[in-house]
């Protein structure tokens, strides 16, 4: 998709700190870090949502949830723990929507959701 953020990273057209390229599946720093570990784990084909879930032949998902692993270890987030996690939608505030991942950790990150008043 000409006009997508995240495949302009993936295609190189758009700068990112990269930190696994696979066949199926790029992963890069977030550039508005939530967390000391933010990772986003995109694949490299446009896939909007999980709605399209036609579009993902079986490799996909395992080389997301493969990168995840991957990545995790890497940066040293494999035993404390990290929280993996997709957004959809306004209520989940999903601002790129090419289909990502989100890896989190080298913190505690506290309850799930935030409570709000
Ligand atoms: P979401 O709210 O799930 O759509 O999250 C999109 C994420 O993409 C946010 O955490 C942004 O900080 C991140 N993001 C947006 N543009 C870029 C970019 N050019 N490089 C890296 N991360 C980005
Ligand atoms: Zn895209």
């Amino acid at each position: 998709m000409s006009d997508c953020i995240f495949c302009k990273i993936v295609n190189g057209e758009v700068p990112a700190e990269v930190v696994y390229n696979g066949p199926n599946v790029t992963a890069f720093r977030d550039i508005n870090p939530q967390a000391p570990v933010h990772i986003l784990i995109v694949p490299n084909r446009h896939i909007e949502h999980i709605r399209d879930w036609a579009a993902f032949d079986g490799d996909v998902l395992k080389e997301m949830f493969q990168a995840a692993n991957e990545v995790a270890a890497m940066e040293g987030i494999a035993e404390s723990g990290y929280r993996l996690m997709f957004n959809f939608g306004p209520d989940a505030n999903l601002v790129v929507p090419h289909l990502h991942l989100h890896l989190l950790g080298g913190r505690p990150l506290g309850p799930m959701v935030a409570r709000q008043e």
